[in-house]
């Protein structure tokens, strides 16, 4: 430290200073020690302690002896003893993981105290209060961190003495009573752990050193880190410090800063401090703080729900101006130093000021993209680190609403996977029409126990779906995402009974009410109300930088004309899946795909063709026309045939009424084309090698449109660049076939044409022709695939699905348990499984442009929106992600800090 305050440069102290070796806490501490801020000395055990310490439960004699070594090196630089009566070395014990994880895990102050030098630092400081007050800290931190009694065991004997004494401050306790509550500590900690409080305090040392390391392995630290995706080797550095004493006098304090405000992100200092109190009293937020600033005097009492009556508190600006001067320029510094918000922690002491902590503030999403754009306008940072210190939820949340949770006063009645972000709040509905009538008279919850293509006008009309079973890839999830609707998928414990669903045991007839978070994944009973979604006007502006950075393409799965033009608003530059089956959800339309499905010859199968013909026809018009100039990715039928038949008796029969088909030849038919495996049966492009009607039907549609939309001159030929793309291809010659079909149909199609400006015209358009490589066997092939196509594009949701050998619609219900027994880290089908599926990705990659440097490659499965997945896509080497419209702002900013 000395050595840098003489040479100290930005670019030095980063190298020295990794938060993997000395956490979060121990290399801020070092940061703010070369630029020259007053922090208590002390000295760093680095994390790999911590994994050591995991494996054999004990601390190597050498660290023990290296640890004593710092102790005595502390106590020359502040000339007091540790364990000295009339001069003692107090210190903290502190953890610091790698990456913050607050209030996880502990931290014991106060160390170095016992009967004895109690009463030798009362004299020391002639402040009898501010030694017992320190010693009841400790006695009450021990007992429960080291020696695991319960909390409440020291609250209840503490609050039973400030009211029988009268007073409502800790620091108005009297020092008769503190040394009571003393002795009662010392009791409890006896009773419940059988053992006397250590009076030795290298016992103390030693002992809180390992508590912090075991805090690394507690319940909630586990828990915290399996939400956040944090690795569990990082372990935690434990910082050991001189303590410095907030609860010295009432010149003495303790607080909390933010360097800007966390709600609005206003350039202001914002935060809240108690006078004559330590650290732990701010943290664990149940005392009386003050607000920092005169500013936040007048709204203090808002925030805090107090009597307005009271006269309004003063605030440090006001207090210890001075301290506050300092306080507000420090926090510059290091806001200036991170190039970003910070959070900083502090203790003042008998008026001289000591920072604890500095780390990058949590911050609500509007302050996120306001801080962001106000620090590159102050010039503290350039649009590539604005860029970075965005974090990656802020978009999500921002297009997103959200329930408000300070009307949530009960727990969640279940939970499910986060299918799709937002909220909902509306009544049960559990089939399609119930869904239709409710909505006429409010918001509906659509609960199915899965959903198929039929259930679409019900998904339509419902605010949110909710579904028993599937996976983060299944029907309801895939939709629901596209359409930007909040869906709750694998919802644990629910069963729909006609019109009841049934959660955990308990039944909720069609109508209850529901609130669903579907962020969390977390269903409430009852009406909790919703936060809107905010964009705020820097929003477009961050939009602006993000398309210097990121060097890859976003494009968008959309089919539906709604979802196209949410697409583009929120930066799509290209449609690159238009799924066509999701063309043929709607009721009439699915009644006609059935007739198709069911056709009992080939002619009858051209008849029902040709009438979905002009289905598709209307809507790749209406497609084309509003991408105009862009391109659009045509994905040819891939339906898993049984998404479309009549699934029960009832269907049958209204199949067979609206159709004036005899039930027994339907079922026969049905019994004919039931597959025992859908998803490996026929779909994809063999249904285009075993009816090549199919895909001649759909690029006629798609010429037609062209054709109508140039003749009609609403697009030109120069605005229309159509791809052609065939599913779950798994050989070249299957492919080979496919693209022959293709060519053959447009030439016939333009040979057919009489207008010949319309054939000159549409000789104008090259389409490419493409193939999606979600089958092991295609990767494997993909050199020979790629040497016939303009592009590929991975399904990773198949590419999953094949790799594992994990269904996509039945592993819902088992994953969690996998990735509980860290089988997997993550759900597959949600983060990109690296070492198999993204291998395979790789190798694809390599093959494919080994023979076709030219090609074009792209992801277009789920994968391609999830945050933990786009880094390693951005690592692949590609053209373009394609993502549901709603992941796009996402997708580009991980991309751009990428
Ligand atoms: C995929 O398999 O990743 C894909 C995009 O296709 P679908 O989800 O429609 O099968
Ligand atoms: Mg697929």
């Amino acid at each position: 430290t000395q050595i840098l305050n003489e040479n100290f440069n930005k670019e030095t102290v980063e190298l020295i200073v990794d938060k993997k070796i000395w956490g979060g806490k121990g290399s801020a501490l070092i940061t703010m020690s070369c630029l020259g801020i007053d922090v208590p000395p002390g000295f760093i055990v680095n994390t790999s302690l911590c994994s050591y310490y995991n494996s054999y439960n004990s601390i190597p004699s050498e660290v023990e002896n290296k640890i004593k070594h710092a102790i005595q090196s502390l106590e020359d630089t502040l000339s007091l003893v540790f364990g000295s009566i009339d001069n003692p070395l107090l210190i903290s014990v502190r953890s610091g993981a790698p990456i913050s994880m607050p209030g996880m895990m502990d931290t014991i102050l106060n160390i170095g105290l016992n009967d004895e030098i109690v009463e030798g630092l009362s004299k020391k400081y002639n402040n009898p209060r501010f030694a017992y007050d320190s010693y009841r800290r400790l006695l009450h931190m021990f007992g429960t961190t080291v020696m695991q009694i319960e909390s409440n065991l020291f609250d209840l004997p503490f609050d039973y003495l400030k009211i029988s004494e009268g007073v409502t401050s800790d620091h108005h306790v009297s020092v008769d009573g503190l040394k009571k509550l003393i002795n009662t500590y010392k009791n409890i900690i006896l009773e419940q752990s059988k053992e006397d409080f250590p009076q030795n305090v290298y016992d103390q040392l030693f002992r809180a050193i390992k508590a912090v390391l075991d805090s690394w392995q507690s319940k909630r630290a586990i828990k915290y880190r399996e939400i956040y995706n944090i690795s569990e080797d990082l372990g935690t550095a434990v910082t050991v410090q001189a303590m410095v004493f907030g609860n010295l006098s009432e010149k003495s304090c303790t607080g909390v800063i933010f360097s800007r405000n966390p709600s609005n992100g206003d350039n202001e200092i914002f935060g809240e401090f108690l006078l004559n109190a330590q650290g732990e009293d701010i943290v664990s937020g149940i005392k009386n703080s003050l607000p920092i600033s005169i500013k936040m005097e007048k709204s203090w009492q808002i925030i805090n729900n107090e009597d307005l009556s009271i006269s309004i508190p003063e605030s440090m600006e006001r207090l210890m101006p001075d301290v506050f001067v300092k306080l507000k320029n420090i926090s510059k510094k290091l806001e200036y130093f991170y190039g970003d918000m910070q959070d900083i922690e502090f203790t003042v002491e008998n008026g001289r000021l000591w920072i604890l902590q500095s780390r990058s503030g949590k911050r609500s999403s509007l302050a996120s993209l306001k801080i962001a754009n106000d620090m590159v306008e102050e010039k503290i940072i350039n649009k590539k680190q604005a860029l970075k210190i965005i974090p990656i939820q802020t978009f999500e949340q921002l297009l997103h609403c959200g329930l408000d949770y300070s009307f949530i006063k009960i727990p969640p009645l279940t939970c499910g996977l986060p299918a799709s972000p937002g909220a909902a709040v509306g009544m049960v509905a559990t089939n399609v029409k119930d869904a239709e009538l409710m909505a006429k008279m409010g918001k509906v919850i659509l609960v199915r126990n899965e959903t198929s293509p039929e259930d679409m006008s019900g998904i339509a009309v419902a605010d949110g779906i909710i579904t028993a079973r599937g996976g983060m890839t299944s029907h309801a999830a895939v939709v629901a995402r596209g359409m930007g609707k909040s869906c709750i998928c694998s919802v644990s414990g629910l069963f729909v009974d006609g019109k009841n669903i049934h959660i955990n045991g308990e039944k909720f007839p069609s109508g209850t009410y529901l609130s669903m978070d579907s962020t969390k994944g977390e269903i409430y009973l009852g009406q909790i109300p919703i936060i809107a979604s905010n964009i705020p006007y820097e929003f477009e502006m961050i939009n602006s930088w993000i398309n210097e950075y990121k060097k890859i393409d976003i494009h968008a799965n959309a089919e539906t004309i709604g979802d196209i033009e949410s697409a583009f608003s929120l930066g799509a530059t290209a449609i690159g899946l238009c799924r066509t089956e999701h063309m043929f959800f709607s009721p009439e339309r699915i009644f006609y795909m059935r007739k198709m499905i069911l056709s009992k010859d080939h002619s009858d199968r051209v008849f029902n063709l040709d009438i979905l013909e002009k289905y598709q026809q209307h809507d790749f018009e209406k497609i084309f026309e509003i991408s105009k100039g862009k391109a659009v990715t045509i994905r040819l039928l891939d339906p898993p045939l049984h998404e479309f038949l009549p699934h029960d008796d009832k269907e049958i029969k209204e199949f067979c009424i609206q159709s004036n088909s005899i039930e027994s030849d339907v079922k026969l038919s049905l019994a004919i084309k039931k597959e025992h495996n859908p998803m490996l049966g026929h779909r994809g492009c063999r249904l285009a090698i075993t009816y090549p009607e199919i895909y001649i039907m759909q690029v006629r549609a798609i010429l037609c449109a062209i054709s109508k939309l140039v003749s009609e001159r609403k697009v030109s030929e120069y605005e229309l660049y159509p791809e052609i793309m065939i599913p779950l291809v798994s050989n070249v010659n299957e492919l080979a076939i496919c693209k022959k079909l293709v060519q053959d149909t447009f030439d016939d199609f333009c040979e057919s044409l009489n207008d010949n400006d319309l054939k000159n015209s549409l000789s104008k358009i090259s389409y490419k022709f493409g193939a999606m490589i979600e089958l092991p066997c295609a990767a494997l092939q993909a050199d020979r695939i790629a040497e016939i196509c303009d592009f590929i594009s991975f399904g990773t949701n198949d590419l999953t699905q094949t790799t594992l050998g994990l269904s996509r619609d039945d592993s819902a219900n088992f994953i969690a348990t996998y990735v509980n027994k860290k089988i997997w880290n993550n759900d597959p089908f949600v983060t990109i499984e690296q070492s198999t599926v993204g291998e395979l990705l790789k190798i694809a990659i390599n093959k494919a442009r080994s023979s076709n440097p030219k090609i074009k490659i792209g992801i277009c499965g789920e994968h391609a929106g999830n945050p933990e997945s786009i880094p390693f896509i951005n690592s692949l080497q590609i053209d373009y992600i394609s993502c549901s419209p709603y992941r796009i702002p996402l997708a580009r900013l991980i991309s751009s800090q990428v």
